[in-house]
């Protein structure tokens, strides 16, 4: 087997550097475990970032996957088949909404939302009524219609100009969307929690009053689940907790639990008067292999009941991140729901704690500047975040030690 050092010269000689890598080279997950190629041993706080919700190997997971390959892995949108009828089915029970369409990513779920709600303001003759609002420091994707309605200006200033009629409003501030509304919004975008932005959960009032702007100008909530939905507040999807629903959802990440899928879902109404036969499409999107895998993880949600699992486990993680909020200066506030938390970070660089965890075998990430960002694995339990605590103390250690 090629050495660490090579694997890393080698993707770094023929990958694109888009990414500044860490210096690990991942080789294998058992539970809630990554490997890498020397045999080190990581605890997953990041969840190939908000992915691998059932961590890795999950028991009856890869055995749906390895049948559907054995039966079909791919058709086409141009004929049925039975894991995407079944998939979408279980969609639709789990967000009493009403039609999913299938993506191959996130990116591609905002996209098709972005042309859902636009064609919904059009089928109604409202043919000026086309405005999209959308938050500052939200992150919704790479895509050119994504990235437009991303309120981060060092994400798109090289690619200007973006897909037009985007206005921008301030997250958890009412008035600030209030001051963008008008007869040519057909849509407000927003993440219920704010994900890369920094862990921002919206407010019930904030949320409420924006699905109220809405239903006041006949146009549409579409609410970005593709990070904080699928469990991870401890509600199926976040808006749920807020009584909140919205016209469109978007999911992604967790989905497929590792296998490429996205979805946008519509509710009775913008089902009814919006994408239409020629109206969006895509090759690979809800195929039978990514379907088998959609329909596996909600069936094992079901079964093992994970929502519920999230909210104890959930609610421990809080009080152990509290603890240290209160024992570190440089540790501002914690910010989240359930298993998506933030440790803001005043003073220190957060990517070097980054970097230490991973020397003492825990993944985190980052969110914005300064946010420490764990979005673990669903399946974790009260003793793994016990050992993310020490894990991350010594870190903290290593840290002062040098400074
Ligand atoms: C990751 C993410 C996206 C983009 O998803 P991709 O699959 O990377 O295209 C969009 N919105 C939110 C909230 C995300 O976290």
């Amino acid at each position: 087997m090629e050495n660490k050092e090579q694997i890393m010269e080698q993707a770094e000689e023929a990958v694109l550097h888009t990414y500044n890598r860490y210096p690990v080279v991942l080789d294998h997950g058992e539970g809630v475990y990554l490997y890498d190629t020397e045999g080190k041993k990581y605890l997953d706080f990041a969840a190939g970032i908000a992915v691998q919700a059932l961590g890795y190997h999950y028991p009856g997971y890869d055995e749906a996957l390895k049948a559907q390959i054995d039966k079909l892995m791919h058709t086409s949108n141009l004929y049925y088949n039975e894991p995407a009828a079944e998939a979408a089915e279980k969609l639709v029970k789990a967000s009493g909404m009403s039609k999913v369409f299938f993506t191959n990513s996130g990116t591609e779920a905002i996209e098709g939302a972005l042309k859902a709600a636009r064609k919904y303001a059009y089928a109604k003759g409202r043919k000026d009524t086309y405005e999209i609002i959308a938050m500052n420091h939200s992150f919704h994707g790479r895509s050119m219609g994504a990235l437009s309605v991303t309120g981060n200006e060092h994400y798109q200033e090289p690619f200007r100009p973006l897909v037009g009629g985007i206005r921008f409003a301030d997250y958890n501030d009412l008035e600030s969307v209030k001051a963008q509304f008008s007869e040519h919004t057909c849509a407000v975008i927003l993440e219920t929690v704010q994900g890369e932005g920094g862990i921002y959960p919206a407010s019930e009032e904030f949320l409420k009053g924006v699905k109220a702007l809405c239903e006041e100008h006949d146009a549409l909530l579409i609410l970005d689940e593709i990070q904080c939905g699928m469990g991870r507040t401890g509600h199926f999807f976040a808006w749920q907790e807020y009584g909140v629903k919205p016209n469109i959802m978007t999911c992604a990440k967790a989905l497929g639990c590792g296998v490429p899928v996205g979805a946008f879902v519509l509710d009775e109404k913008t089902a009814a008067a919006s994408l239409a036969p020629g109206d969006h499409g895509t090759t690979y999107g809800g195929n039978p292999f990514v379907c088998a895998a959609v329909s596996k993880v909600l069936d094992i949600f079901e079964q093992d009941q994970i929502v519920e699992h999230v909210q104890k486990v959930g609610a421990y993680l809080e009080e152990k991140l509290d603890v240290l909020v209160r024992k570190y200066d440089f540790i501002a506030e914690r910010r989240g729901r359930g298993l998506i938390q933030g440790l803001e970070i005043q003073g220190r660089p957060v990517n070097e704690i980054v970097l230490k965890s991973l020397e003492e075998g825990l993944l985190v990430i980052t969110a914005g500047s300064n946010v420490l960002r764990l979005v673990p694995p669903l399946v974790i339990t009260e003793a793994h975040v016990d050992e993310m605590a020490e894990k991350l103390e010594r870190a903290f250690a290593q840290l002062s030690a040098e400074q």
